[in-house]
């Protein structure tokens, strides 16, 4: 079927929660087409734990979405359309989005690099834009977007690769780059835990090498570690076994959560192997009820602090795009051609963790005709 573009757009979307991973074949209306928007005609589109979480809504995700929703948010395509003020990309140019579609670039926030921060924001998908429209994501045809936010992709990156760099990528990249801290003592190399190697995490690794840190993988069971040597770890912990913080103690200067789920983290252990001031910053979102489970004789031991970090910046994205081409950091994916039997392999797959370690939704011109 050929896509209708550029009264209606072509996606896979989400029609009732019950069943997340069974999206369908769907046409709906774009957003109003803003004086600083631009259409994406869509290349591809990595499989995000947000996808899922957001896509079981009320069945222990994040809460209440309004279907039929398109979810996606790791695209790459071409510029097709652009509004009459965009000055930051031409038709033709290849850009990746990832998973924010709008910030206002007015507030303190937005004018000091912290744009994903803005209380004006709207997300890529399930996204309210001030008019009411729900924002569809990048299981599409295409896809509508703020200029600022699309990004400028390197030649030298491929469209796969670039496609998971926009959301988990950007997403550990941003903290790594805050969080690391800099001229330790004696030239010492910052010591990084990375917990849960999933999409986000087997790119972090790659990442705290590429900026100077050595990254120790804590995963739930055995079955990753020799993959995580290949990665670049430094060392592996495997955080099923009992006591297996002990000889951890004291050693770590940040560790970043990239655990989907809070089952498998027991947060007082692993606060226990940072140093003094050191931070458990979390990119990993659990269902809308679950609670850290933490006692404040924890951060008593250690002067130790919990966080979050969410995304990151147009300035980081790009740099960290540059970074990605100078040191070959590149996701391991596993293409699928998209479809509604694509979409559910997909969805179900990386639920249950059967992904190494990223998928990326291709073939997109045949599914849509574009
Ligand atoms: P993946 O499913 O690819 O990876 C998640 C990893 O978490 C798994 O590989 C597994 O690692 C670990 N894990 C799974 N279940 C549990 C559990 N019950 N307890 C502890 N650990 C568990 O997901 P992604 O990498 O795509 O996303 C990770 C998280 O980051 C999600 O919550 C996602 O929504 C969130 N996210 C947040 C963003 C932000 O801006 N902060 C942006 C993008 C995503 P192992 O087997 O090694 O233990
Ligand atoms: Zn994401």
């Amino acid at each position: 079927s050929k896509v209708n573009y550029p009264e209606e757009f072509a996606g896979f979307a989400v029609i009732k929660t019950e069943e997340w991973n069974k999206p369908k074949y769907t046409t709906f209306k774009p957003k109003h087409f803003g004086d600083n928007d631009l259409d994406i005609e869509i290349e591809c589109c990595g499989l995000c734990g947000s996808d899922i979480m957001t896509a079981k809504g009320n069945e222990h995700g994040w809460g209440t979405i309004t279907c039929p929703q398109v979810v996606g948010h790791e695209i790459i395509g071409k510029v097709v359309k652009i509004g009459s003020k965009v000055t930051l990309h031409k038709l033709g140019d290849r850009v990746g989005l990832g998973a924010q579609a709008f910030a206002c670039l007015d507030c303190n926030r937005c004018k000091h690099g912290n744009e994903q921060y803005c209380s004006h924001g709207v997300t890529t998908y399930d996204g309210v834009y001030p008019d009411g429209y729900i924002s569809q994501g990048g299981y599409a045809s295409h896809v509508r977007a703020h200029e600022y936010m699309c990004f400028p992709i390197p030649e030298k990156l491929n469209s796969i690769h670039a496609a998971s760099l926009c959301c988990a990528g950007l997403t550990v990249f941003s903290p790594l780059k805050r969080f690391i801290p800099k001229n330790l003592p004696n030239g010492e190399k910052p010591k990084v835990a990375i917990v849960g190697l999933g999409g986000l995490g087997h790119l972090a690794v790659q990442f705290c090498k590429a900026m100077g840190a050595d990254a120790y993988v804590f995963s739930r069971t055995n079955s990753k570690m020799a993959q995580s040597f290949e990665l670049g770890a430094t060392g592996f912990i495997a955080t099923g076994e009992e006591a297996w913080e002990k000889p951890y103690f004291d050693q770590f200067d940040l560790i970043l959560n990239c655990a989907i789920g809070l089952s498998g983290l027991n947060i007082d252990a692993f606060l226990s192997i940072l140093k003094v001031e050191g931070r458990f910053c979390s990119v990993g979102l659990p269902a809308v009820d679950e609670k850290y489970n933490v006692s404040p004789f924890t951060f008593f031991g250690n002067g130790s602090c919990l966080c979050s970090s969410a995304l990151g910046s147009r300035e980081e994205a790009i740099e960290l795009f540059e970074l990605a081409a100078e040191h070959n950091i590149a996701p391991w994916v596993e293409t699928i051609p998209i479809s509604e039997a694509g979409c559910e392999e997909g969805l179900t797959r990386a639920w249950n963790g059967d992904v190494r370690y990223r998928f990326v939704f291709t073939e997109f011109d045949k599914a849509f005709g574009t």
